[in-house]
C-alpha cells in the first residue's frame, strides 16, 4: 500500500487558533490526508506545537511565569481548535517533548561532526543590568532604514530584516536601559554550500507549484548566505557541544524537526516506522510566511544531513477579515472557538475553500459567508438533497425507485454521476481543493435544473416511471456527493448518511457505485440551513467593538506591496464625523475619473471644515474595507504617524503618483 506523510505547519504556541491559520494550512492538508485514507492509502497526518523561540520567553517574563506554563497552555486551546475543526491528525506532539529535545541535539551533532556547522565570533547586544544578551525581540529601537519601531529581528514599519547590532537607540525589552555591544561565539549553518543542490532541486522539481518555486528561485537569485542556528538564552534546546553552555539551537533549527518527532512519537505508539511513509512521499502544508524556511532552509538541512526530501510544499496565501489584513495584536482577527460558538466547523471549512484557490490571498467577509452559506450550501446543495429524499419519502414510500428505460436525458446525467468521484479527485490530487469543491457544487446544480425539468411531482401521477427514474439518480447523486464531500465536510456528510441509511466508510473509487433500487432511506431532516441577516450583523457589532485602533488599521502595508500601489493626487470634497468613533472621519475624496469613499482616522487632529479642500494623497487601489460598517474605498497618506495629513500643491486632481 502506497504510504503518504502529511504534515501542517506547526502551530507557534502563544495565541489560539484564528480563520487564517486554518485556510492557510489545517483545512487543506486534512482535506489531503482524508481523500488519501479515503483511496486507500496509508496516511500518516502529524503536527506538533512549536515552544520555543523569543515570543513566549518574552511572554512569560511578562506574565511572571515559566515559559513551559504559557506553551501548555496555549498547547491546549490549540489542541482544542483543531480538533472542533475536525483536523484528523494522527499525532500532535510538542516540541518540548524529550523525543523532540533528542532527535534534534542528534540532528545538529551529525551536521556538525559532517562539518556543516561551524563556530564564528560575532557582536551581540548584552544587557548589562539583565546580565545577558539580547537575542531577536529580546531588543527594540529604531529602524536603521526607515526610523520605524524596530523590533529585535525586524522592523515592523518597513518589515526589513534586521541585525540586532543594526538597531539604533536600542534598549533592552525586560528592562529598558541601553545595552553594550559584545562578543559571543555563535554556530553556523553552511547555508551557502547548497546554493547549486538546492537551484537544481528547485528547478526540476515539477510537483513544487508556482508560488513556493518563484520565491525560492528569486532568494535563490539573490545568493544564499550561510545562517546562525544558536543563541544565547535560556529557553530552547542546549546546543549540544561542549563549552557551548548557555546557547540554544534557534528555533529555526529545530522546529521542523517537530514533523519528524511527532512522527517518532506516532510510532513509539503504534509500532510501524514512520521513516517508510517519509520515504514514500512527504507532502508539506503551511503559509506563505514560512516558504522561505521550508523551500530553502529546511531542504538544505536534509541534504547536510542526507535525507530523503519532501515531495512538495503546498503554502497557503493569506486571508485578511473585512478587507484588512488580520492582527492579533490588534484584535483584529477572528479566532476559531468564537467562530464555533455559532456556526458548525464544516460550514467554515466550505467556506475558507470555496472563497478562493489557496494560491491566492483572500478575504474573509461576514456577508459573503452569509452569501455563500445561503445560496451555495442551502440553496444549491441542501435543496437539492431536501427534494431528492422528502420526494422519495412522500411518493415512493421512502424507498429508492426501480429504474427503467433511461432517456437522454437521464443517461447523460447518470454519466455525470458516475464521472463526478474522478474528477473531484483529480483536483484534490493536484492540491486543487477548491476545484474540486466547485465540481460538486456544479453537479447539484445540474441536478436541481434535472430534477426540475422532470418534474416529478407532475410525472408521478402520469408516467410514474419518470418520476421513478429521476428519483433513483437523484439519490445515486446524494450518495456520490456524500462520499466525494467527506473531505471537505466531515461531519455534515454523515447526516447525508443517516438519510440514505448507509455506511459512511465508502472508498473513494465507489463514491459512484449506485445504491440499489428498493433500498430505504432514513429520516429526511434539512441539511444546510441558512444564516439570517441578524445573526451576521451581531457578529460584525462583536468583531467591530473588539477591535483596537481602528485608525491604525491600515497602516500596516507589507514592502512587497509598495511596487503595486496606486496614489492618486485628490481632492477633499466632502467631509464628517464618524459616529461611533471620536477618530475617525468619512471623506469623499475626487480622484479625478471619480470620487471614492474614504474613512480616515483624523479626527484627533483635524475638523472636518478643515479637512475640506485640502488636497490630498490617496492609495486607490487597496481592497474595499469597511470601518464601523462604512465602506471605505482608499486610504489618505499622512506624514508621520501622528497623522499629520501629507496635502500637495500644484497638482492635478487624479494625477498619478510614481
Ligand atoms: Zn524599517
Ligand atoms: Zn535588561
Amino acid at each position: 500500500m502506497s504510504k503518504v506523510f502529511i504534515t501542517s505547519a506547526l502551530p507557534y504556541a502563544n495565541g489560539p487558533c484564528h480563520l487564517g491559520h486554518l485556510r492557510s494550512t489545517y483545512i487543506p492538508a486534512d482535506i489531503y490526508a482524508r481523500y488519501n485514507r479515503m483511496k486507500g492509502r496509508d496516511v500518516l497526518f502529524v503536527c506538533a506545537t512549536d515552544e520555543h523561540g523569543t515570543p513566549i520567553a518574552v511572554r512569560a517574563e511578562q506574565e511572571g511565569k515559566q515559559p513551559i506554563e504559557v506553551a501548555g497552555r496555549y498547547y491546549e486551546m490549540i489542541k482544542k481548535d483543531l480538533d472542533a475543526c475536525s483536523i484528523s491528525l494522527d499525532n500532535f506532539s510538542r516540541t518540548t517533548d524529550p523525543k523532540h529535545y533528542e532527535i534534534s541535539q542528534n540532528f545538529f551533532l551529525k551536521l556538525y561532526e559532517k562539518g556543516y556547522i561551524y563556530e564564528k565570533i560575532i557582536k551581540q547586544p548584552y544587557c548589562k543590568k539583565c546580565s545577558r544578551f539580547l537575542p531577536d525581540r529580546y531588543v527594540e529601537g529604531k529602524c536603521p532604514n526607515c526610523g520605524g519601531e524596530a523590533r529585535g529581528d525586524h522592523c515592523e514599519t518597513c518589515g526589513r530584516h534586521l541585525e540586532p547590532t543594526q538597531i539604533i537607540e536600542p534598549t533592552c525589552l525586560i528592562c529598558k536601559t541601553t545595552p553594550e555591544i559584545r562578543e559571543s561565539k555563535q554556530y553556523f549553518f553552511e547555508l551557502s554550500k547548497f546554493q547549486e543542490e538546492l537551484n537544481e532541486w528547485i528547478q526540476s522539481n515539477d510537483q513544487l507549484p508556482p508560488n513556493v518555486k518563484n520565491y525560492a528561485l528569486q532568494w535563490l537569485k539573490e545568493g544564499l548566505k550561510d545562517w546562525i542556528l544558536t543563541r544565547d538564552m535560556e529557553w530552547g534546546i542546549p546546543v549540544p557541544l561542549e563549552d557551548a553552555e548557555g546557547k540554544i539551537i534557534y528555533v529555526w533549527g529545530e522546529a521542523f524537526l517537530g514533523y519528524i518527532s511527532s512522527a517518532a512519537q506516532w510510532s513509539e505508539k503504534t509500532g510501524k516506522p514512520w521513516e517508510d511513509y517519509w520515504n514514500d512521499k512527504a507532502v508539506h502544508f503551511i503559509g506563505k510566511d514560512i516558504i522561505y524556511h521550508h523551500s530553502i532552509f529546511w531542504p538544505a538541512l536534509l541534504m547536510a544531513y542526507g535525507c530523503k526530501l519532501p515531495y512538495t510544499i503546498i503554502a497557503g496565501e493569506y486571508l485578511s477579515l473585512e478587507g484588512m489584513k488580520m492582527s492579533t495584536s490588534k484584535n483584529w482577527v477572528i479566532w476559531a472557538s468564537d467562530f464555533l460558538e455559532t456556526f458548525d466547523s464544516d460550514t467554515l471549512r466550505y467556506y475558507l475553500i470555496a472563497n478562493a484557490p489557496l494560491t491566492r490571498d483572500t478575504d474573509f467577509s461576514w456577508e459573503d459567508f452569509q452569501r455563500r452559506v445561503n445560496d451555495e450550501l442551502a440553496d444549491v446543495l441542501g435543496n437539492f438533497l431536501h427534494r431528492t429524499f422528502t420526494f422519495t419519502t412522500r411518493f415512493f414510500e421512502g424507498k429508492i425507485p426501480e429504474p427503467l428505460d433511461f432517456d437522454e436525458y437521464d443517461k447523460e446525467f447518470e454519466s455525470k454521476i458516475k464521472a463526478l468521484p474522478g474528477i473531484v479527485g483529480s483536483y484534490i490530487e493536484n492540491f486543487k481543493f477548491r476545484e474540486g469543491l466547485i465540481e460538486i457544487t456544479k453537479l447539484a446544480k445540474y441536478g436541481n435544473k434535472y430534477f426540475n425539468d422532470k418534474e416529478p411531482w407532475k410525472t408521478v401521477k402520469t408516467t410514474k416511471q419518470t418520476a421513478a427514474n429521476c428519483l433513483y439518480l437523484s439519490n445515486q447523486l446524494a450518495k456520490a456527493m456524500a462520499v466525494t464531500l467527506i473531505p471537505y465536510m466531515p461531519v455534515k456528510t454523515l447526516e447525508i448518511f443517516k438519510t440514505l441509511n448507509i455506511n459512511s466508510d465508502i472508498n473513494w473509487d465507489n463514491a459512484a457505485d449506485f445504491i440499489a433500487a428498493g433500498h430505504e432511506l432514513g429520516e429526511a431532516n434539512p441539511i444546510f440551513l441558512k444564516v439570517e441577516d441578524d445573526v451576521i450583523k451581531n457578529e460584525k457589532e462583536e468583531l467591530y467593538k473588539n477591535l483596537k485602533d481602528v485608525e491604525t488599521m491600515k497602516d500596516e502595508i507589507s514592502i512587497d506591496d509598495f511596487a503595486a500601489m496606486d496614489l492618486r493626487v485628490g481632492k477633499v470634497v466632502g467631509a464628517e464625523n464618524v459616529k461611533k468613533s471620536d477618530n475617525l472621519l468619512k471623506l469623499m475624496v475626487d480622484i479625478g475619473e471619480k470620487q471614492i469613499q474614504v474613512v480616515a482616522g483624523v479626527a484627533k487632529k483635524y475638523s472636518p471644515e478643515e479637512v475640506l479642500n485640502k488636497t490630498v494623497i490617496v492609495l486607490v487601489n487597496l481592497p474595499p474595507a469597511k470601518l464601523f460598517g462604512i465602506k471605505s474605498e482608499g486610504m489618505l497618506l499622512a506624514t508621520d504617524n501622528n497623522m499629520s495629513l501629507l496635502t500637495v500643491e500644484d497638482a492635478d486632481i487624479g494625477e498619478k503618483i510614481k
